[in-house]
């Protein structure tokens, strides 16, 4: 275990030439305070979790002192952003610190957001809210614990600042961490602009860092883009299978490892709703709840076409190379969420009708408003003998009887599986949560938070750490959203 001055900084990105980033040190916020901090992230750069209760650490964190070994930068890229490219984005709020190097060898960035002003913050005044920041701060450990790829949230600080959104706001920052925080965007900024060596050694640094096995490929390339689709597709699919909408899929904020990056105005289903839109500034529902599988498809094709110019001197052989490869997309994310799903039934064999159960149990839930979660997570009790037991099921449908005629199709299929209830609750139990960072969840925390109480923020920490287990003292934080937590409005202003 580290104390901060003996973190092991190897500084990889702030090695490439100065064209893909902007060396700069954060700009310290007006009286900062360390809100939170994550013992288990910081084991993943063994940082001493002691280390967060010396009075130097929020100065080194926040930028107001530099720790030793550290390079800062914001890093370049661009991306599309609701279907539009937009030629430069960029970390116009975050600043990459450095990359630290664990005892297992592993690297992680430290990526410090909120952290001011950039030369690639165009209109914006480079800061992150607290509302925002603890939404973001909460997520990347949820996500983590539900076994999604994700970047880590190291801590939160809050401050005095003053931050103008839609009201007076106070600033915030969060440490994230993440292998890498490369985007498909960070290519693309160097494909659109012709700068085919740069996207050349992007290329190589992403498969040297990121990829190794890639090396000796005969095409390194082309098989980084079938990882990338292969991860991503994965990803949505794991999404898809818990009830996350991301809000903002645009190409910069998809990570070339398959990590869930940069959560702005994300929601969880409540009420299992396939048409959900989390984002109240995505009028056209662009990144709806269902889009995202496509979406998915349609970004990587973007991120395709940047890699085109390295797949072959020819270029109607790279396009008809990078089409190829895009066509595992499908198949890929299809296998994970049937699989997926089979798991969340419980189901042990491939059946050919499986899928049809699992659309008819969606629809039903659909139409009767039933809660994503809860339901699943209350068919791990269900008992193939005894359907009067079945009561905490069929309560989360408004017409029962609906519940009721599924569910006979479903004790058929468990039947010819042989199904055993006991055995089976239990590998249930182990994909379906229990509890997930419903929207409601959050604004509690959010608003507890800006009040001063950070009290609320470990207990979801703690609580989403292990959403699988049944923590029955904490029952309360299953309960689908009350009124009020249905109408919360999330946007991209943050
Ligand atoms: P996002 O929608 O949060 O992924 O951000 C898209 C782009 O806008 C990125 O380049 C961000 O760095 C930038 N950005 C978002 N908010 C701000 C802000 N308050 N100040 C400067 N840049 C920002
Ligand atoms: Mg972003």
């Amino acid at each position: 275990m580290r104390t901060l001055e003996q973190l092991d900084f190897e500084n990889t990105y702030a090695r490439l030439p100065a064209a893909f980033h902007a060396r700069l040190d954060p700009t310290p916020l007006e009286s900062p305070h360390l809100a939170s901090f994550n013992s288990r992230a910081a084991e993943l750069i063994d940082l001493h979790p002691e280390q967060a209760a010396r009075p130097e650490f929020v100065d080194y964190l926040t930028g107001a002192r530099k720790l030793p070994g550290s390079e800062p930068l914001a890093m370049l890229y661009a991306g599309h952003q609701f279907g539009r490219y937009v030629p430069q984005l960029g970390d116009g709020r975050a600043i990459l610190l450095g990359e630290v190097r664990n005892s297992r060898g592993e690297k992680w960035d430290l990526q410090l957001k909120g952290s001011g002003l950039t030369p690639f913050s165009r209109d914006g005044d480079g800061r992150a809210v607290l509302r925002s920041s603890v939404r973001e701060y909460l997520c990347g450990e949820a996500m983590h614990g539900l076994g999604i790829p994700s970047t880590r949230s190291l801590c939160l600080f809050g401050s005095e600042e003053e931050v103008y959104r839609e009201r007076i706001e106070r600033g915030a920052m969060l440490l994230r961490m993440a292998p890498s925080h490369v985007r498909f965007g960070s290519f693309e900024v160097f494909y659109y602009r012709s700068q085919f060596d740069r996207l050349q050694r992007l290329a190589d640094y992403v498969i040297e860092h990121h990829y190794p096995h890639l090396r000796e490929c005969a095409e390194p390339y082309l098989e980084l883009l079938r990882e990338v689709v292969r991860r991503t597709a994965r990803l949505i699919a794991q999404w898809q299978l818990v009830g996350f909408a991301h809000g903002v899929m645009n190409t910069d904020n998809m990570s070339v490892l398959g990590l869930t990056l940069d959560y702005g105005p994300y929601g969880f289903l409540d009420d299992y709703d396939p048409g959900f839109v989390c984002n109240h500034s995505d009028y056209q529902g662009r990144y709806a709840f269902d889009k995202q599988p496509e979406i998915g498809l349609w970004n990587l094709s973007c991120f395709g076409q940047a890699l085109l110019p390295l797949l072959d001197e020819n270029g109607e052989a790279a396009a008809e190379k990078a089409r190829a490869v895009l066509g595992d997309y499908q198949p890929a994310l299809v296998e994970t969420y049937a699989q997926g799903m089979r798991a969340k039934l419980g189901l042990r064999d491939r059946d050919s009708r499986d899928q049809d159960l699992c659309a008819d149990l969606l629809a039903r839930m659909h139409r009767n408003r039933a809660d994503y979660t809860n339901v699943f997570r209350a068919l791990c009790g269900l008992r193939q003998e005894d359907p009067a037991a079945d009561t905490p099921i069929r309560d989360q449908f408004i017409e029962r009887e609906s519940f009721d005629a599924w569910a006979r199709d479903y004790r058929a299929r468990l039947g010819a599986e042989q199904s055993e209830d006991g055995e089976r609750a239990e590998r249930m139990r182990a994909v379906n949560p229990k509890f997930v960072l419903r929207n409601y969840l959050a604004q509690a925390a959010i608003e507890r938070a800006e009040g001063g109480d950070y009290g609320e923020i470990e207990r979801l920490l703690a609580l989403l750490s292990r959403p699988f287990d049944e923590q029955p003292e904490m029952q309360v934080y299953a309960a689908p959203p009350p009124e009020w937590g249905r109408r919360i409005v999330v946007s991209c202003s943050s």
